[in-house]
């Protein structure tokens, strides 16, 4: 599995999870810190009870960066902190001593919003805060009758979309280039379907979601007979082309959750969810013949035929666990090989040859 953590967090909710949780850490601590700093100078404002309402706050605050460790969901924790931070933004620029300065603030709205809850929820967040912040300011500062003025309202305003406009174009690249390079990181370059290390994630997953709703899922692993001779007779280019063939085959017919994955050479995994020992064993039955029936074709009227050996096991009727279900289907893939090959081996029917060894 992936960590501790759940993976709520795709790439279209800004930075990964753990970047987002040291960022919400960073985040706490230096607004604490900073609230304390005002605390000072409000005491010596004599402003006693705003500077109590701060350093409560900023302790709030340090006690929830150290908090970050363990929570679970961190999205709420985003809101929690965003919704009131930014209306005291607003508040400071309300606040009728309050310095022209105060304004600059919202700059750091996109910025937080987008780093933090990607660029939808980042948009949607930021747009109503800083269009208020543009009213306060005309009602405020705003002298619209002078050349003067309005170079400052439009200096205000150009940089605070221009910040909006780059924040947005930036997060959008990085969440596609996230995109790409984790679907990259769990697909198999040749076939395009799922490599070795994901289809293992995926596997765990199902018997955890098994554990949970009872619901079983067979396993299966499958192996390309005497591709050796497919290689010598035909060429690497051919070999290559078999296998994502393979996979096309299967793709055909398996459900949209059922899940294919390359485990190494001309071996694959499938995952098939939601079925009963008996309907899985048909319907590998059904993709082993349709491999044998289907075969490649290229060139001028070239023509291949491969066939694969199956091996089967149910969950949880054959083991409980990830290593035993997994050992479960290699022993009667490889029973299936010393069988005579082309044929699925799963726990019941007439093809058991378990008294095999
Ligand atoms: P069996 O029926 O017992 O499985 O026989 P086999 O020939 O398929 O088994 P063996 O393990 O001897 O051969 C596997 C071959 O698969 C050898 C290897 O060169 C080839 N192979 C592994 N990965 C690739 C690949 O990515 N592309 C191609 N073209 N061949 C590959
Ligand atoms: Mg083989
Ligand atoms: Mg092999």
């Amino acid at each position: 599995m992936n960590g501790k953590f759940p993976l709520d967090e795709a790439a279209g909710n800004g930075l990964g999870e753990q970047a987002r949780r040291s960022l919400l850490q960073l985040i706490f601590v230096s607004t604490g810190v900073l609230l304390w700093g005002f605390a000072w100078l409000q005491f010596d404002n004599n402003n006693a009870l705003l500077a109590s309402l701060e350093i409560a706050v900023g302790a709030l605050l340090v006690w929830a960066a150290w908090h970050m460790r363990q929570v679970r969901w961190l999205t709420p924790w985003i809101y929690a902190y965003l919704l009131p931070t930014f209306c005291f933004q607003i508040y400071i620029m309300l606040m009728p001593a309050a310095s022209m300065t105060a304004f600059v603030w919202i700059y750091m709205v996109p910025m937080l919003a987008y780093l933090l809850l990607g660029r939808k929820a980042g948009l949607l967040l930021s747009l109503p805060f800083m269009l208020l912040a543009v009213v306060l300011y005309v009602i405020r500062y705003a002298d619209l009758q002078t050349a003067h003025g309005l170079i400052d309202l439009g200096n205000a305003v150009i940089c605070g979309l221009m910040i909006l406009l780059f924040v947005h174009f930036y997060e959008v690249r990085r969440a596609n280039a996230q995109q790409t390079l984790e679907r990259l990181a769990e697909t198999d370059a040749l076939t395009g379907v799922y490599n070795r290390g994901r289809f293992q994630q995926l596997f765990e997953q199902c018997i955890e979601q098994g554990q949970r709703s009872g619901d079983g899922f067979a396993l299966v692993l499958l192996d390309v007979d005497h591709f050796k001779q497919v290689n010598d007779g035909w060429g690497h280019e051919v070999g290559d082309r078999a296998l994502r063939h393979l996979c096309k085959v299967l793709q055909r017919r398996l459900r949209k959750t059922d899940v294919i994955g390359r485990l190494g050479g001309e071996e694959f995994g499938l995952l098939l969810r939601s079925t009963d020992a008996q309907a899985a064993e048909q319907l590998v039955q059904t993709l082993c013949s349709q491999l044998q029936q289907t075969p490649l074709t290229w060139g001028d009227k070239q023509e291949l035929r491969i066939t694969a050996t199956f091996g089967v096991a149910h969950w949880p009727s054959d083991a409980l666990d990830a290593e035993s279900l997994y050992r479960r289907a290699d022993q009667r893939l490889y029973r299936g090989k010393a069988y005579g090959r082309n044929r699925v081996i799963s726990q019941g029917g007439p093809l058991q040859i378990s008294e095999l060894g």
